[in-house]
């Protein structure tokens, strides 16, 4: 199959006046030219992932670089044989990545210096610069650079307080931040400087735009990167692939993403097909015995192959009350 569909990335913090009416007239004009995808706009900015055929989203980067705010975007871009989203959103939000914080990052005002891939990739080598991880732990443990912080969360909110509870071990180094494409880190590096970190540097453009980079080719990254679209994963290292996913159930490599079927955990864990189906796609006893365990719906399992899967692995149904 030929890669007939691009997929743009890109943000830019910007002040948009009226975004409420910006947002409504940009939903139209994506859906006028076919688009799909995911945008979101704030006052403090625009932040999109989108795809469509080359002439589609030759369109969009033509309309958004003939507006002035907009006429320095940068896109990063993929070419796709499909576009990985089935519809077009266009939402408004308060802002465009949320660190929960009292007095809110204008990373124009505030922000950490900014790395090149080259000088990002020095970094990494210099024992004395400290690499953190910017995005959540899930997206960390399918890909991240050789030797850098995972941080344990969740979600990008937590992301100070974690920092905080952790301080004394980077407060008087170089620190160096990175996520996928850059927007994470312009708020979250102005945060570190506020916070009394001294000397503070950031990937810019993110791993999306190092993976492309023609003279570091990605290097010292190890696994894949996460993205949040239908593509899941996209590949970053074009001098090696060092798999550093491990199954969720039995610790083998691994680099495949499933949600847990209970809809109320719903956490992405990496796990094979084979371990999909011994252990009905659940993260732990409780979501593989929860009645609306998704899998066991879809597959139409009756009570006692639920109990057959369970005793392979130990587990028993709970007695019902
Ligand atoms: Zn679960």
């Amino acid at each position: 199959m030929s890669k007939d569909y691009r997929v743009l990335l890109y943000y830019k913090y910007v002040h948009i006046e009226n975004p409420e009416e910006y947002t409504a007239k940009h939903l139209s004009f994506c859906k006028e030219v076919g688009l799909k995808g995911r945008i979101l706009v704030a006052e403090e900015g625009i932040n999109g992932t989108i795809a469509g055929t080359y002439d589609i989203t030759q369109q969009y980067i033509d309309e958004m670089h003939a507006d002035p705010r907009f006429s320095d975007l940068v896109f990063k871009v993929d070419e796709e044989e499909r576009a990985p989203f089935k519809k077009m959103f266009v939402r408004l939000r308060p802002e465009l990545v949320s660190l929960n914080l009292e007095d809110d990052i204008d990373p124009n005002e505030l922000t950490g210096e900014y790395l090149n891939p080259t000088e990002f990739r020095e970094a990494i080598l210099d024992e004395n610069t400290i690499v953190i991880d910017a995005r959540n732990d899930y997206e960390y443990d399918l890909g991240h650079f050789r030797g850098a912080v995972r941080p344990e969360i969740r979600t990008f909110r937590e992301l100070p307080q974690w920092i905080r509870d952790n301080k004394e071990q980077f407060m008087d180094k170089r620190v160096v931040t990175y996520c996928t494409g850059g927007i994470r880190c312009e708020k979250f590096s102005g945060w570190l400087v506020k916070e009394g970190f001294k000397d503070v540097g950031q990937l810019h453009g993110g791993i999306a735009t190092y993976g492309k980079d023609p003279e570091v080719q990605g290097d010292l990254w190890d696994g894949q990167m996460y993205v949040f679209d239908e593509r899941i994963s996209v590949p970053v290292n074009h001098k090696e692939h060092v798999i550093v996913g491990r199954d969720w159930f039995d610790g083998t490599p691994c680099e495949r993403y499933v949600n847990c079927a209970n809809p109320a955990c719903n956490r992405q864990i990496l796990s094979s097909e084979e371990n999909e189906h011994k252990y009905l796609r659940g993260c732990c006893h409780e979501c593989r015995v929860a009645p609306a365990n998704l899998y066991v719906k879809r597959n139409s399992l009756s009570e006692e192959e639920v109990a057959e899967r369970l005793a392979v692995i130990g587990e028993k149904l709970p007695a019902s009350v």
